[in-house]
């Protein structure tokens, strides 16, 4: 079902509308292995009657289930769009679509890298613990040269054998 007013409905007073969109009618075309889309789009949008047609504004929400870049642990990250704000002129019609806004403007909402939060620490490189939970105790420890030394020589031998 998408998200249709009927004009008739609509009067100078507003109609409250209150509901949830299902991301599969609205061809998301987000795809990023960090994130978990939900199954619905939130709004809580007004209609009000215009001169010429129908102003719709209010505001949309939706939860995702990310994993952090850094960390590699998954939280939760809500996203609100609060200046939902469209003219639909009438014309003729009877029924206005709001789906492709509610696509439109929860897109421009999206976040743009998935950090569970900025002063994330990651994962130490040395021992792959997670330096949010515990100072890893490796990072005084020198690496062993030897390890290295061994990593070296492999890396010469496949330098030969591309010649
Ligand atoms: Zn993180
Ligand atoms: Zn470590």
């Amino acid at each position: 079902m998408m998200t249709k007013i009927s004009v008739n409905q609509v009067d100078f007073n507003g109609l409250f509308l209150t509901g949830d969109e299902l991301l599969s009618n609205m061809d998301f075309g987000v795809q990023d292995s960090l994130v978990t889309l939900p199954e619905k789009v939130h709004y809580d949008l007004t209609a009000t009657k215009v001169n010429g047609g129908v102003v719709v504004s209010g505001s949309l929400q939706m939860d995702l289930l990310c994993q952090c870049g850094r960390c590699l642990e998954k939280y939760s990250y809500n996203i609100r769009c609060d200046d939902f704000c469209h003219f639909y002129e009438t014309g003729s019609n009877s029924e206005i679509d709001l789906t492709p806004e509610l696509r439109e403007d929860i897109l421009m909402a999206f976040p743009q890298n998935f950090i569970c939060s900025s002063d994330c620490k990651g994962l130490c490189i040395v021992c792959g613990g997670n330096k949010n939970i515990k100072s890893c105790r490796c990072g005084g420890l020198k690496v062993d040269n030897s390890c290295w030394s061994e990593l070296d020589k492999l890396a010469l031998g496949r330098k030969k054998k591309k010649k």
